[in-house]
């Protein structure tokens, strides 16, 4: 069976891997000249790599670490020591570390956070540790609950103080979804941390040994291709073409450079774009229905991810570091930390900004400026005196609408794969699944579409169908 997928970002990569497994041919259209969506990267004049985000993977990621396994490119992940590391801005140039023991969860965890003394006292740690019971003892259902309140409020009500509200919320908050507490749905940072405590090596941190555009995406391109599915660049969704019952009929491609438009039909359909495109493009016959309305109070958020070349090494730190910064969220010494961007002797410092609402539409040199003047607190060793560390260069990739912006209340607006049009499906981080807006909600989104089509199309009944076409 053909089945026509828009977006070549991770969930519909996902979609089409799975869909050739389960003996279908998929057919991926992408808008843009490179893959991956928000994991895409390029190289500048001098080779090297910039990227539309700073990614790293966590141990809690199973159907991303079973994607790595099916490719046979396990060994691209580079797992970094089990600890999560923290600047302290009251003392510049220091960190403070949670690191985590090898023994089972939720002990790993616990004793990480009872060895740490710098960010939380004795109080807050008891205080945090109740707050938390709730979810630990009724689990993922209590979790999603929780969506009522944003982090605020709910720290608020668990009589969590302000202290470790700005002290480690903040960062969890702005690392997993370039907002801020005040703002975030309660049930993200309990999401994550639920799974730091129930997998004995949910919270260890990998990077990828390249960029993920040729070291993950281009493999999972390489698999479909071989099994008889297809990849196509430059190649933009420009309309959902329906009947009068809204089932679909094809797809609209835009053509390029003076092409005409073309139509592609398939068997059924897949949206794996981001919702922000997908909405304006939604037919007039599915606009009243309540899923598509749901869906429609979904938009991505702004976010902004910078690289600075630097004549000398900043750190030798080689993990994901939380900057607890008020502009910057987490940072990388991408020099340290990936094995093509090595460097002995020189830094490439990977940084979010987040949240970017106020930065968006600023220039680079403003941002960069604003960047540097944090950096100087962060590590004043290299940028007071008179042997300052010289930027080389800069890059700034700015994403207007990144994952949705997961506000207080939005799981429950998050669409199924499965939609109430009987040959039109869904992918994408955005959608509903059990994890965020992440490589691994991307991942398993794909994996459901897939799994749904496969359910409406078992490919032993296609192939009868098709035999009895052919004859
Ligand atoms: C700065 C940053 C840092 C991040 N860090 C992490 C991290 O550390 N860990 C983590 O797990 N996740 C991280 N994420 C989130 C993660 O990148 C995303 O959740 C995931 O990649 C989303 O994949 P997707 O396939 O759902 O969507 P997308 O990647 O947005 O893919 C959608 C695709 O659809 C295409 N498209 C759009 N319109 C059309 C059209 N008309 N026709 C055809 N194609 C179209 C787009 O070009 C794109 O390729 C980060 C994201 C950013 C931006």
């Amino acid at each position: 069976m053909r089945v026509a997928i828009a977006g070549a970002g991770l969930a519909g990569l996902a979609c089409a891997k799975y869909l050739v497994d389960a003996g279908h041919q998929p057919i991926v259209l992408e808008r843009r000249d490179v893959l991956g969506g928000l994991v895409a990267a390029w190289k500048d004049e001098d080779g090297d790599w910039y990227e539309t985000g700073l990614h790293v993977f966590f141990g809690a990621y199973p159907n991303m670490i079973q994607l790595f396994k099916e490719l046979g490119i396990e060994d691209r992940l580079q797992w970094k020591e089990h600890t999560l590391i923290f600047n302290q801005p009251e003392k510049p140039g220091t960190y403070s570390r949670f690191d985590v023991p090898d023994i089972p969860a939720p002990f790993n965890v616990i004793t990480s956070i009872i060895r740490n003394n710098d960010m939380l006292t004795w109080t807050q740690k008891f205080k945090f540790a109740v707050g938390l019971l709730p979810a630990i003892v009724r689990g993922q259902q209590y979790v999603e609950n929780m969506d009522q309140y944003d982090l605020l409020a709910w720290l608020e009500q668990q009589g969590i103080d302000e202290r470790v509200n700005s002290d480690i919320f903040i960062a969890a908050s702005k690392a997993l979804t370039f907002i801020n507490p005040e703002d975030v749905s309660a049930s993200i940072p309990l999401t994550a941390i639920n799974r730091f405590l129930r997998e004995r090596y949910g919270s260890k941190v990998a990077f990828l040994d390249g960029s993920p555009t040729e070291r993950l995406c281009q493999p999972m391109v390489d698999y479909i291709t071989a099994r008889g599915g297809e990849v196509r660049l430059n190649a933009p969704l420009k309309q959902i073409m329906t009947d009068d019952e809204g089932k679909v009929t094809g797809y609209l491609i835009r053509g390029l450079n003076g092409a005409k438009d073309e139509v592609l039909t398939a068997d059924a359909y897949v949206s794996a774009m981001p919702v922000d495109p997908l909405k304006p493009m939604l037919p007039k016959v599915w606009q009243e229905k309540d899923f598509f309305q749901e869906m429609c109070k979904l938009e991505g958020v702004e976010v902004i991810n910078l690289h600075l070349w630097f004549d000398r090494k900043i750190t030798e730190i080689d993990h994901l570091l939380f900057s607890r910064s008020p502009l910057l969220s987490v940072y990388a010494d991408m020099s340290n930390t990936c094995k093509e961007y090595a460097d002995p002797n020189k830094s490439m410092l990977e940084l979010v900004l987040a949240p970017a609402k106020d930065w968006i539409s600023k220039s680079d040199e403003e941002i960069i400026t604003a960047t540097m003047a944090e950096l100087k607190k962060l590590f004043p060793q290299h940028f007071d005196g008179d042997n300052r560390a010289k930027l080389l260069k800069s890059k700034v990739v700015k994403t207007p609408r990144s994952v949705y912006r997961a506000l207080a209340g939005t799981q429950s607006v998050k669409p199924t794969q499965k939609t109430p049009i009987e040959n039109f499906y869904l992918a994408g981080s955005f959608t509903k699944q059990e994890y965020l807006g992440s490589m691994e909600g991307a991942v398993l989104s794909g994996k459901l579409a897939a799994e749904a089509i496969a359910q409406n199309y078992p490919a032993s009944k296609v192939s009868r169908e098709t035999a009895a076409v052919a004859r």
